[in-house]
């Protein structure tokens, strides 16, 4: 990246010229987030559910979205979808929801309503990279503090990062991504006493988990819960959630685009939660085979292997060898996700999304075939 001053001249000669002196300097030297082609390969690099929906619940879907009104504007607060999520999840009376497209878009709103000179977002890393990637377009600053060598949260080192900066916002992945691990309950407490702005726990992978801050809601006046179907296997239709205070939440509200939610995700969401058993057998078998996989990779000699409660498990590779061993997956036809090159606490790392029972042994085959020795 050259990074030459740019003109003051708001109309300077070269296209090229124009482009840097109209975007921001930050944004120039990002990368766009990069979504390796899949084609032809097993795809375990996305966390993605590798099952599709049964052929019974295909046809009364379609019949639905024929009645979809496409002509017109969706219902902008989705209020039918709203009713049907609160009631899926069991969100707590007294809090409200706020739907975005993905919960990318959630993350974003929220720092689009809090975003000003010197403000900053706190995260922990490794930890989930849109957090600090949005707070970059938003112009907020980014604070990442260090998990300790086994994943947890570094509590001393969390609670000085929180009193001298002072963040804006708090996110915390539960589990987390891409470690997999649940963080100590008695560690986010003490973040959520000590957070003067708010403490978004990211429960993405909720469905895995078995654990969850959402019964929490109205004990902390700062906490936020946000969940997304993307992970359970509605990934395509790209509907996330927040739930939290009015207060708060009627604040973020404002700067939400009206139609964000648009109507063929507001009646397909709907559909899908009231067949939430089949996703719920689709998720216990993730699980089950997630422990499968955790034993086969750890039966393999030279590898670490990082307990999950998500639907992807971390692993060590020897020093040096991660991205070989990648590139290696690729040429027998299957994409994980290299996390060496992100560096830190990730070296020689590499994280495999949990498939079906079939592309699993495929993975493990391959896996054996291609480590040394
Ligand atoms: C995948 C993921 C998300 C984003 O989910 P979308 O709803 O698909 O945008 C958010 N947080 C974490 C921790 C994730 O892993």
């Amino acid at each position: 990246m050259t990074d030459k001053p740019s003109s003051l001249d708001p109309r300077p000669s070269s296209l090229r010229e124009r482009v840097a002196h109209w975007i921001r300097p930050e944004i120039r030297t990002l990368q766009a987030y990069q979504v390796p082609a899949a084609t032809g390969l097993i795809k375990l690099d996305a966390m993605e559910n590798p099952y599709a929906w049964p052929d019974d619940l295909i046809e009364p879907w379609l019949e639905l979205l024929r009645e979809a009104p496409l002509n017109r504007y969706p219902d902008p607060a989705a209020q039918a979808l709203q009713a049907r999520l609160r009631e899926a999840m069991a969100v707590p009376e007294d809090a409200v929801l706020l739907l975005g497209n993905g919960s990318d878009e959630i993350i974003q709103l929220l720092m689009l309503a809090m975003a000003a000179p010197g403000r900053c977002v706190l995260s922990v890393e490794p930890g989930f990279v849109m957090y600090h990637m949005i707070a970059t377009f938003t112009a907020m600053d980014y604070v990442g503090v260090p998990l300790q060598a086994d994943f947890s949260l570094d509590r001393p080192a969390l609670l000085t990062a929180i009193e001298e900066h002072q963040p804006a916002i708090v996110f915390l992945a539960y589990p987390n991504n891409p470690t997999g691990n649940l963080f100590e309950r008695a560690d986010i407490e003490a973040v959520l006493a000590a957070a003067p702005g708010v403490v978004v726990i990211d429960e993405a992978y909720h469905a895995f988990a078995d654990s969850s801050f959402l019964a929490e809601l109205g004990k902390h006046p700062n906490l936020l819960v946000m969940r997304t179907l993307s992970k359970m296997g509605l990934a395509g239709l790209r509907l996330g959630l927040l739930a939290g205070p009015p207060a708060w939440l009627e604040e973020f509200d404002k700067v939400r685009l009206p139609y964000n939610i648009n109507v063929l995700t507001q009646f397909t969401a709907d559909f899908a939660l009231q067949h939430q058993d089949v996703f719920e057998a689709q998720t216990r078998r993730i699980v089950q085979d997630r422990e499968t996989l955790f034993a086969a990779l750890q039966d393999i000699d030279g590898l670490t292997v990082y307990p999950s409660r998500a639907n992807f498990i971390l692993f060590r590779t020897p020093p040096g060898q991660a991205s070989r061993i990648f590139e290696a997956l690729k040429g027998e036809g299957i994409l994980i996700k290299n996390l060496d090159t992100a560096g830190g606490l990730l070296r020689d790392c590499l994280r495999v999304t949990v498939g079906t029972t079939a592309e699993n042994a495929a993975f493990i085959e391959a896996l054996q075939k291609v480590l040394p020795g």
